[in-house]
């Protein structure tokens, strides 16, 4: 397989200039199941929650669509399982679908064997739900790291081409600093696309969205984003979730002040936000960018 041939995603913009087309992807999963919420909400207790993705979906559909950019859909199974009719609709709007696993369990806390089983089981119901192949898959919490490489075999003897779970920064609850920042062949047919950092003082830093996106200023994404594309000459692989333009959702009680910093501060700047980054940079669904992928 030749996967050099496919990097680094450049698309002719016009006659004499060449721009980079980055990774639009958004992890499909609702308020409750964030993995920052597990001591506080048990995944028994999922079925009697207030769902909320449906119509938060319905938001990014309709900002993706103002901007005519394509994204990626990495969705739980246990979304996938309960709305089939949304799931149909991401894919006849011309979006990919791919997988964040069953559970939204982290990959770190699981036996290689209960694992292989979680991510082939939410391929299973994605593509029974689209009738189309489903490549794609990134670990909750970006937990792929140096504790268990095993999680990349699995991925791969799972069926998936290419994966998105690692974070090459260093972080409380997650990450892998020293991991190469751009994509790259992890196991055999296997491509690693890791989120975007942005090189400063010798230390990767996060430019990929997530909290950070939502608690730094905006002109700081646009300049990392930048960097990447004209300095390091790659796309850079951004992130968000349907709860992060969801202002009005439920808070959950008993949440410690730093976890609760961080899931609800400026919930309300998500979505011009991103309104800003589809104006500001190229963007499509993974397999576009990365056409091994496919
Ligand atoms: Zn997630």
């Amino acid at each position: 397989m030749n996967f050099d041939a496919a990097l680094p995603g450049i698309a002719r913009a016009g006659a004499h200039e060449a721009s980079i087309v980055n990774a639009l992807t958004i992890d499909v999963e609702d308020y409750f199941q964030v993995s920052a919420f597990e001591a506080h909400v048990r995944r028994s207790e999922w079925d009697a929650m207030e769902c909320r993705v449906e119509r938060n979906v319905e938001r990014i559909l309709a900002l993706l669509a103002d901007a005519n950019v394509k994204a990626t859909f990495f969705t739980l199974g246990w979304i996938a399982e309960r709305y089939p009719t949304l799931i149909r609709r991401l894919a006849d709007a011309g979006h990919e679908l791919a997988s964040h696993g069953f559970r939204h369990e982290r990959a770190s806390a699981q036996a290689p064997r209960e694992f292989l089983a979680d991510i082939g089981l939410a391929k299973a119901i994605l593509e029974d739900a689209t009738g189309h192949d489903v490549h794609g898959y990134r670990a909750p919490s970006f937990s792929v790291g140096a504790s268990n490489p095993w999680a990349f075999d699995a991925i791969a003897e799972a069926g998936y081409r290419y994966s998105s779970s690692v974070y090459p920064i260093r972080h409380d609850h997650y990450g892998m600093p020293d991991a190469p920042r751009f994509a790259h062949e992890v196991r055999p047919g296997l491509l690693e696309i890791p989120v975007a950092t942005v090189r400063v003082l010798r230390k990767n830093w996060p430019a990929g969205g997530g909290g950070y996106f939502r608690l730094l200023p905006y002109r700081l994404s646009r300049w990392s984003i930048r960097q990447i594309n004209e300095r390091d000459r790659q796309p850079a692989m951004f992130y968000f979730h349907p709860w992060e333009l969801d202002a009005e959702q439920p808070r959950i009680p008993g949440v410690d002040p730093k976890t609760r910093f961080r899931h609800y501060l400026n919930l309300h700047r998500t979505a011009p936000r991103i309104a800003c980054l589809l104006r500001d940079f190229r963007w499509n669904r993974v397999d576009a960018v990365f056409p091994i992928a496919k």
